[in-house]
């Protein structure tokens, strides 16, 4: 057995296999498109309109329910829509004639299930089903199983019974008005509207209600109006249906309820959630939406093969919140589980994403400003500190430089006070005289006078070098004064230093907006280091040159210019850095308190060396503008 098993398999059996495998090959892919037609057969649904497609109630139901069989069904379903129109063409000779061409219309495509919207379309589908859909099975919707045992339905043909209660739209209405002693009851004049009224006066209590009942009935719309417009306050007004009007006009029964609504001088209420949003305050009902959920779930069952049978459409209360508030009747006075339309939503409810927005940009907005207001605080209190900080500089640098001029300033005060003692001494011995020479005394006393100016202006100048500054004091002048003024002051240095000073003569007055002192402080500290180099180098010529000039109409030159040593091309902008020195008893402070007081007042400064040897440092402020 065990030789058996290993014997390799003979050639033909091996071709009898392959054969096995493809015609095992050939079922399947011959059976794939026979399952595919299967699967392409999908159910036939006719829907039934009893009227046109103007009819909220058949409207909103068909559409719900079409909308659930395509959803359970994912799409595979076949709808078909037909309008019977019975309520403009109730004639039988319409009728037959309705069904013969559905009859044909449908020869080659029966539906498997045909759903009648409401009680005339079911009578007419049960008459003529064997025409136009011998084996279908027809469900139904939108009546009450009292008008059912009245169309004799065969016992196949289910459907979802739509029971009004108008007892309970009459208990709506006295939850929200137990006050009202009143009750007017209005129904139109069509064979629904009758067997409506018929309704509410079988279901309705009566007087021992303890409500005075009022029924309104075969008048015109505008009749129906003016009757209601003229109901005793606070009475209940109950609108059955209107279908058509003493004068046989016809209407959709919500329309009606418009027309009376809006006259009406008390609450009304109805049976259907189509008066809903069209002057109704509520009642109770079934929605043509349930409706339209519940006929659909019977015909998928249907369609599915299960077994059906007829169901209740759950009730509801409904309510139309803007009626509430017309008529100031309380929402608490509602039956509980009321579907309350159109409440307004509050400010909250409605705009919570947008108000949350807008409080979070308010605080964000209001954080950034804060931040930038401590900043702006800071930086105030920073620049505040720094002018301090620069005003004692300045001083310190002032006194430096008064130390610095003093022996040269003490020499140049000792002329006029030398001057004034020899006139002295010479007006003493011309008054000795027995005549003295009175013209010469009055020549000598102008000499001591003007010498007495000299001494004093010297010290006026002096003690200008030495005012100390809590605050920048601001003013507009002319720079060509500032540096007449500290050539005065460096006059006497530069003489001893044999230094000539030379200053450009000013064409027109260079006004300019800042403090005087520290200018002058500025034209001191650069003139100073250009005497010191000028002296340290071994130069015959020592020149000093102030230049003032106007640049393009908008600012204000100074250059001052020497014969010195020059600096060192790389060191043109150190020199400026504090600290930066080369003589022996240097501070390194002068030209970094200059640049600093020239950018305090909007000006650049900086240094050059001159072609013909020794330096030119410059600065520019803006040209004071007038008025
Ligand atoms: P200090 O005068 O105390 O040295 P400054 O800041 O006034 O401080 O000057 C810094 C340095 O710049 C000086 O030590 C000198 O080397 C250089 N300097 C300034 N002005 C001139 C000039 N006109 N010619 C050559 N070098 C200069």
């Amino acid at each position: 057995m065990a030789r058996a098993s290993t014997k390799p398999s003979s050639p033909f059996t091996r071709i009898a296999s392959a054969f096995r495998c493809l015609l095992l090959l050939l079922i399947v892919v011959m059976a794939e498109p026979l399952s595919a037609e299967i699967v392409d057969q999908v159910p036939r649904i006719l829907i039934l309109y009893p009227y046109d497609e103007k009819i909220p109630a058949t409207t909103i139901a068909g559409e719900t329910l079409r909308h659930r069989l395509q959803q359970a069904t994912m799409g595979k379903v076949d709808l078909f829509s037909e309008f019977l129109d019975l309520s403009r063409f109730p004639e039988k000779v319409h009728i037959d004639r309705m069904a013969r061409y559905l009859s044909e219309k449908y020869a080659d495509r029966r539906p498997d299930v045909v759903i009648a919207l409401g009680e005339e379309a079911t009578g007419f589908i049960v008459k003529y089903r064997h025409a136009i859909a011998p084996d279908a099975k027809i469900v139904f919707c939108g009546f009450s199983s009292a008008d059912a045992v009245k169309l004799s339905l065969p016992s196949d043909v289910v459907g979802a019974f739509s029971e009004y209660d108008i007892a309970k739209t009459l208990l709506m209405a006295r939850g929200l008005q137990p006050e009202a002693r009143d009750l007017v009851i209005i129904g139109g004049s069509s064979d629904f509207d009758r067997s409506w009224l018929a309704t509410a006066r079988s279901d309705l209590p009566g007087p021992a209600s303890g409500l005075k009942t009022t029924y309104v009935e075969d008048l015109t719309i505008d009749e129906f109006a003016d009757r209601a417009s003229r109901v005793p306050e606070g009475s209940i007004i109950l609108v059955l249906t209107v279908f058509t009007d003493r004068s046989g006009r016809n209407f959709i029964p919500r329309n009606a309820l418009e027309r009376i609504a809006a006259k009406a001088s008390a609450p009304v209420y109805g049976p259907y959630s189509t008066y809903i949003g069209h002057g109704a305050v509520g009642g109770n009902t079934v929605t043509f939406e349930s409706v339209g959920t519940a006929v659909a779930e019977l015909a998928l069952d249907a369609i599915a093969g299960k077994p059906i049978a007829s169901v209740n459409v759950p009730k509801t209360f409904v309510a139309d919140a803007r009626e509430l508030t017309r008529w100031g009747l309380p929402e608490s006075g509602l039956p509980a589980g009321t579907v309350l339309s159109f409440k307004e939503k509050s400010l909250w409810e409605e705009y919570w994403a947008a108000i949350i927005g807008i409080v979070a940009a308010l605080a964000l907005q209001g954080a950034i400003i804060t931040v930038l207001l401590v900043e702006r605080q800071r930086r105030l209190a920073a620049e505040q500190e720094a002018r301090l900080r620069l005003l004692e500089l300045v001083h310190l640098n002032q006194s430096a430089t008064a130390g610095a001029l003093s022996a040269s300033i003490a020499h140049e005060l000792n002329q006029p006070l030398g001057a004034i003692r020899s006139n002295v001494d010479a007006l003493e011995i011309l008054l000795r005289k027995e005549q003295p020479d009175l013209d010469l005394i009055r020549q000598i006393l102008i000499d001591i006078r003007e010498d007495d100016q000299r001494a004093s202006d010297i010290i006026v100048r002096l003690r200008g070098l030495l005012q100390k500054r809590s605050e920048i004091d601001w003013q507009e002048f002319d720079l060509n004064e500032v540096v007449n003024s500290a050539i005065h002051i460096l006059h006497a240095e530069a003489g001893q230093k044999s230094i000539v000073v030379s200053s450009s003569d000013p064409t027109r007055a260079l006004p300019v907006r800042a403090d005087k002192v520290h200018l002058q402080q500025v034209i001191l500290n650069l003139a100073t280091n250009a005497m010191d180099a000028m002296v340290d180098a071994a130069t015959t010529e020592r020149k000093l040159v102030f230049r003032t000039a106007l640049i393009e109409n908008s600012e204000v030159e100074l250059s001052i210019s020497d014969t010195g040593r020059g600096i060192p091309s790389d060191q043109l902008d150190h020199v400026f850095h504090a600290f930066y020195t080369t003589k022996p008893t240097g501070t390194g402070l002068g030209l970094s308190i200059a640049r600093a007081i020239i950018e305090t007042y909007g000006g650049k400064i900086w240094a050059d060396n001159r072609a013909e040897g020794g330096a030119v440092f410059r600065f520019v402020l803006p040209l004071a503008q007038h008025g």
